[in-house]
């Protein structure tokens, strides 16, 4: 606009004619001037509108933090977008590792433990930060880049007065976020991640409580068996073995009725915890019914799978259980193995892995015919 200055005084001496012509130029010049910053302004909007609707269509957690690192940063063009999450809401890190989502799938994914790790200047993060990047302050938020941005803006992310985190932005351009500038799009921004983070922490959650075992915490069999038929879809395209282990705690009804009921409940918490740790964030552990668990190990084979097992079963008859009432309780489990080996590209899915439970659950029949806590493998198909 103001390169354009009206044309009082130079059109001065001109004739009539003329001096109306070039004022009629600078008029058309200013015209387009301003033609074009609407248009400039049409397609920021544009662009902001198309990276909202991305956000709040997101279905996942995995989708919405991808639309954060990239959709977001490339809309915006920024050098640097990390965001930190405050994990003493919800446990976070837990449903991560439900979702498969392993720490290096997102470095620029950060945790902070509690409101004190995201204060700024020694004071509650509460509003927008914006400004050039000074080391002290933003160094934090910034660590997962090789070199530190030249100006950055912290955005809280708050829902119903409660912080879930802050998200960073980083330019190189040290005249990007300037202290002065408005903040109305960063706050906006701000807003509508929080609402996302919301909506999607939530799903995922009431998802999982759908897919997961009251008692043990662990899969319930529905989820089980729907992994079992994914897993074995991705291993026949992957050319990789799968292995499944049945596992059935040895005289749990003597357990009961020593015990009784709670100390029962107490042996299942502690089994299937005992299981989950022997096995990789890529297997699936489940709770079948009773005391029945079933285990999948995606990529092993058979040998791999027989020392598995075999941690396990030591892991629960090596060390006594401490109940809460009654005390010390030895508890001894028995496995029964099937490995589907890496070529085994034939049948439905469905029939596959019908027939590799029921190899498995055989090998624990055998298991508990030979004398119990022991692990006994079915023939590879
Ligand atoms: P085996 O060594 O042959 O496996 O004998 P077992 O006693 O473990 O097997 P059985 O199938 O005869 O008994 C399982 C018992 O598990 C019977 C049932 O009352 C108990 N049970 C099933 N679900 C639960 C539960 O959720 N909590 C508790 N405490 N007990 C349960
Ligand atoms: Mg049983
Ligand atoms: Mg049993």
């Amino acid at each position: 606009m103001d390169k354009h200055t009206t044309p009082t005084s130079s059109s001065a001496g001109l004739s009539p004619g003329i001096a109306m012509q070039n004022e009629l130029q600078l008029v058309r010049a200013q015209l387009n001037d301003l033609i074009n910053e609407a248009r400039q302004n049409q397609a920021i909007l544009q662009r902001h509108q198309s990276l909202d609707l991305q956000l709040i269509g997101s279905q996942s957690f995995r989708e919405l933090i991808r639309h954060i690192f990239v959709t977001l940063a490339d809309m915006c063009e920024l050098d640097q977008v990390t965001l930190c999450l405050l994990n003493s809401q919800h446990n976070l890190q837990e449903m991560l590792a439900d979702l498969n989502i392993a720490s290096d799938e997102f470095p620029f994914l950060l945790f902070a433990q509690n409101e004190i790790e995201l204060r700024h200047e020694d004071k509650p993060l509460r509003k927008s930060i914006v400004g050039p990047y000074e080391a002290n302050e933003h160094q934090k938020w910034f660590a997962p880049y090789a070199t530190p941005p030249q100006s950055v803006a912290i955005i809280p992310l708050i829902r119903q007065s409660k912080l879930l985190g802050c998200l960073n932005l980083g330019s190189d351009q040290l005249d990007r976020f300037e202290i002065d500038m408005g903040t109305d799009f960063i706050e906006r921004l701000g807003s509508i991640i929080a609402i996302c983070l919301e909506n999607v922490i939530n799903s995922e959650r009431l998802t999982q409580i759908g897919l997961t075992d009251a008692l043990t915490n662990v899969s319930n069999r529905r989820h089980v068996e729907q992994r079992i038929l994914e897993e074995i879809g991705r291993a026949r395209r992957q050319h990789y073995g799968i292995s499944c282990m049945y596992l059935d705690i040895d005289h749990f009804k003597k357990i009961n009725d020593i015990h009784g009921h709670q100390g029962g409940d107490e042996v299942l918490k502690e089994a299937a915890k005992r299981i989950k740790a022997e096995l990789r964030l890529s297997d699936t552990i489940g709770r079948f019914g009773g005391e029945e668990f079933v285990v999948l190990l995606v990529n092993t084979n058979h040998e791999d799978a027989i020392h598995v097992a075999e941690r396990i079963r030591k892991s629960i008859a090596n060390q006594p259980f401490l109940l809460s009432m009654t005390g010390l309780c030895d508890v001894t489990i028995s496995i029964g193995i099937a490995t589907l080996s890496d070529d085994h590209n034939l049948g439905e899915i469905e029939s596959a892995a019908k027939a590799l439970l029921q190899r498995a659950d055989a090998a624990l029949y055998e298991a508990k015919e030979k004398g119990r806590n022991r692990v006994i493998d079915s023939p590879e198909d």
